[in-house]
């Protein structure tokens, strides 16, 4: 067991290379360093931190690094989670050409093993429905069973949620949180992959003609519509790449307005002025560009 966590560890740590050198020294090749609650630099007021803990009091251990604390049960179940975390947490600072917020609050990430208590704890909470995780005021709470190798971009977009809170505090609207946490996140993971000697590209996927639904509908959204879950998350998704490539200084600006609660409409008039004023501009090119490379092969291979 621990010499595959380390493979793993030494897998992530991989990719830190393609930040900077100076990244990895700050995030260390080492293990976590248990260390007591009592001894932790911060305190989680979430209540279900405090409700989390109380599950099996005994079996919690802890850790932070730079701007996380980890609750966990083993520290090889932990650390690569920890490396994720932090390398995530660079990724989107840079995305959003944003320094450190003010203040230095950490934020919590809570690792259940057990199913049983991961259970137990669910009806808690409220379950992301892409990941499985439970994202509450800046606190994640997730279940890591050590036996199952995770694979994917599920843990990097919990992640870039608990950043994303960090720089927003006061929220964003649904579509950007999600489209903006799968966009970073399968980027990320596809150099994840690539630094491992996989040819891997990011997968935006394309949304069939069918399923597309208006952007005064998607953006209307408070949480992920149930019956059409698949559907929101790819088109925020490509909803959030297509205005970040279309002009990314005024994407930032974008974000930020929202990020104060201006309507979309408003906030999109004023920043993309002259390439789509009203939604319903912006429906007309996106539409093309959300189903781009639908059914062909280059779609298939990312599926
Ligand atoms: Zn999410």
């Amino acid at each position: 067991m621990h010499r595959l966590s380390t493979a793993t560890l030494a897998a992530t740590i991989s990719i830190l290379s393609n930040v900077t050198a100076q990244d990895t020294a700050v995030i260390g090749l080492n293990s976590l360093t248990e260390i007591e609650f009592s001894q932790l630099s911060q305190r989680d007021p979430n209540p279900l931190g405090e409700k989390a803990l109380a599950i099996h009091p005994d079996q919690w251990k802890h850790a932070e690094t730079e701007h996380f604390i980890y609750h966990f049960v083993h520290d090889y179940v932990a650390t690569p989670v920890s490396v994720e975390a932090e390398f995530h947490y660079r990724v989107v600072a840079k995305e959003i050409e944003r320094d450190e917020p003010p203040g230095d609050i950490k934020s919590h990430i809570y690792i259940f093993e057990n199913p049983q208590e991961w259970h137990e704890f669910q009806a808690l909470g409220k379950l992301e429905p892409w990941t499985g995780g439970i994202h509450s005021e800046g606190s994640l709470f997730i279940q890591r069973d050590p036996s199952y190798k995770f694979s994917g971009n599920t843990l990097g977009h919990e992640i870039v949620h608990l950043v994303m809170h960090r720089f927003y505090t006061a929220g964003i609207p649904r579509w950007l949180d999600e489209g903006f946490a799968q966009y970073i996140s399968k980027d990320a993971h596809a150099s994840y992959q690539r630094a491992r000697g996989y040819i891997s590209k990011p997968h935006s996927e394309s949304i069939p003609p069918q399923d597309f639904m208006p952007l005064s509908t998607l953006t209307a959204f408070t949480y992920p519509p149930s019956d059409r879950v698949h559907a929101f998350y790819n088109e925020s998704e490509r909803l959030v790449r297509f205005l970040a490539e279309t002009d990314k200084p005024n994407f930032l600006k974008l974000l930020d307005a929202l990020g104060r609660h201006q309507p979309f409409e408003n906030a999109l008039a004023e920043f993309y002025p002259t390439r789509f004023s009203t939604i319903s501009a912006l429906e007309e090119k996106f539409r093309d560009y959300a189903s781009k490379d639908f059914g062909s092969s280059l779609q298939q291979a990312s599926n």
